[in-house]
């Protein structure tokens, strides 16, 4: 059976209180949580590579018993579920006291060096659920499940996903606040991370001017997870400067891909740089820097595309703000931040340069703009224009871009001046660059992925869920564990968004509702 430990729960002080109503929990990190359990609820889905990551036997996790704890039916052995305190800034305004609503933490698991948290997230309400029921939806599990599996495979930062289950229950959702609700099938997804810390577990005590506990949460942080700086005399400083360069590559990678996360409140920013709480995200298809998929996003886009690193730099001043009274050095805090936008413009720099298999030194940021403009006016799709700018050389001829091209692109008409343009300046970079063609493509593949799995995809995955068919849904979590390897069975998913897609909810905008 199962075995899990209490390492945060029994470092940390706990909210005295055992019952369950929605409440204020002050001095506290966490609330005990008892499931509410669901007995008819079944596995659909078992990661089980990452099980075999762990090196733990299979029988582990294919017991009647793991089923149980996944459902919230059982506890495992030395597990004390809990739920953790947290608030943070949503749309730019301090939110308060937010917390795990629906998220119920069972406890670590100890690997050979390292521990990871296990959460069942819709396992039920807790003492943070607000006017919530704590419960979450098939879709937006699915959803969870297969892009935090995508996102791992395609070497990005992120939680794991181990198990997604169906309740066989049913929740109450308004897709889009429209007083239009209808009932859904519930889910679960155990979700994992070496631990699910938020900025905002960090700013709900400086904004309570609490700061005997910041400290107590920072210095458990720090001896958990960095503990390199435990010894320093700035380590705070240096923990945040850590944060900051994480963060920083995170958004790298959401950009090289395409990645729009939607809702990057500082209450989903993840305090080990991992991609966290997969909501309404969306994949870029047409090249758009003004992409959000989050319907509550659109009046403002705070969250579009090209956002993001702002707001990731904007996330950290609330971080490094709510450290104030443990780093006590503002400028030192200001120069990070700053130090942010120039390590951003470096690593985005190289990132794209990666991307066009070019040496940085001859990429001018003049070229990237050029090329992301025609991206945008051409209407080209992200993920196929860089797959098939493999297939272009020194030596193509010009007549050769357009049947390269041919079907990228969004707008039906003939190719721009402007890409030609700019493919003969590519094709000028080339010559100058000491790359062999074999040592260019191998660098670009390691960096464009085929394979995405885009928002309708999604949404086909989850209708035929929706009518008991998880063929599909089984498919793409296939198809994203090679997402840069060419392969014959998934090239039918090497292809432009479908024209029915575009408007449709779910396969291009989503709401928050889940
Ligand atoms: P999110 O927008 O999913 O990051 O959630 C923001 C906050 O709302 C977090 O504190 C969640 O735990 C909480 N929350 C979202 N949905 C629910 C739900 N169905 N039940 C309880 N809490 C929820
Ligand atoms: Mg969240």
């Amino acid at each position: 059976m199962l075995k899990l430990e209490s390492v945060f729960t029994s470092a940390l002080p706990a909210d005295p209180i055992e019952a369950q109503y929605p409440r204020q929990v002050f001095d506290a990190m966490f609330s005990w949580v008892k499931p509410k359990g669901f007995p008819n609820a079944e596995i659909k889905l078992l990661n089980k590579d990452l099980c075999k990551s762990w090196n733990i036997e299979e029988s582990v996790f294919t017991a009647q018993s793991f089923s149980d704890i996944m459902h919230g039916n059982l506890i495992a052995e030395g597990s004390m579920p809990y739920a953790m305190c947290y608030g943070g800034h949503q749309f730019g305004q301090w939110a308060g006291q937010l917390g795990d609503g629906r998220a119920i933490n069972l406890g670590e698991l100890a690997l050979k060096s390292t521990y990871v948290t296990l959460q069942l997230k819709g396992a039920g309400p807790t003492p943070y659920a607000r006017t919530a029921d704590g419960f979450a939806v098939l879709r937006s599990s699915i959803r969870e499940f297969l892009m935090s599996e995508a996102m791992h495979y395609l070497g990005i930062p992120t939680t794991r996903a181990l198990t997604l289950s169906v309740t066989g229950e049913s929740v109450l959702r308004d897709i889009m606040y429209n007083g239009d609700a209808a009932h859904e099938p519930g889910a679960i997804v155990c979700r994992t991370a070496p631990s699910f810390l938020r900025f905002g577990n960090y700013e709900i005590f400086a904004v309570r001017r609490d700061v005997v506990n910041l400290k107590k949460l920072a210095d458990f942080t720090i001896d958990q997870f960095f503990g390199e700086f435990a010894g320093y005399s700035d380590k705070y400083l240096a923990w945040f400067k850590d944060v900051a360069e994480m963060t920083c590559d995170l958004i790298v990678h959401w950009q090289r891909v395409g990645f729009v996360h939607g809702v990057m409140n500082t209450d989903n920013m993840s305090i080990l740089g991992l991609t966290i709480d997969y909501g309404p995200y969306g994949w870029m298809d047409d090249y758009d820097p003004n992409f959000t998929p989050n319907t509550t996003d659109l009046p403002h886009k705070r969250y579009r595309f090209s956002n993001q690193p702002m707001i990731a730099q904007w996330n950290l001043m609330a971080l490094g703000k709510a450290l104030m009274p443990l780093i006590n050095d503002e400028q030192s805090i200001v120069s990070i931040l700053n130090d942010f936008a120039t390590h951003y413009e470096e690593k985005y720099h190289a990132m794209m340069s990666s991307k066009l298999g070019l040496e940085p030194s001859l990429v001018s940021k003049e070229f990237l703009q050029n090329l992301e403009s025609l991206l945008e006016k051409d209407e080209m799709d992200m993920t196929m224009f860089y797959s098939q700018l493999l297939e272009i050389d020194s030596s193509t001829q010009q007549n050769e871009f357009i049947h390269i091209l041919k079907d990228v692109s969004y707008n039906s008409g003939k190719m721009s001046d402007k890409c030609v343009n700019w493919l003969v300046e590519y094709q000028l970079l080339l010559k100058g660059s000491s790359l062999t063609s074999h040592q260019r493509r191998k660098l670009m593949q390691k960096v464009n992925p085929r394979y995405v799995l885009r928002n309708y995809m999604n949404q086909m995955a989850i209708e035929a869920a929706y009518q008991g068919d998880f063929g599909l849904v089984e498919e793409f979590f296939e198809m994203i564990k090679s997402p840069y390897t060419k392969n014959e069975k998934y090239e039918k998913w090497f292809a432009k968004r479908p024209d029915w897609a575009k408007e449709k909810i779910g396969s291009s905008m989503l709401s928050c509702s889940s």
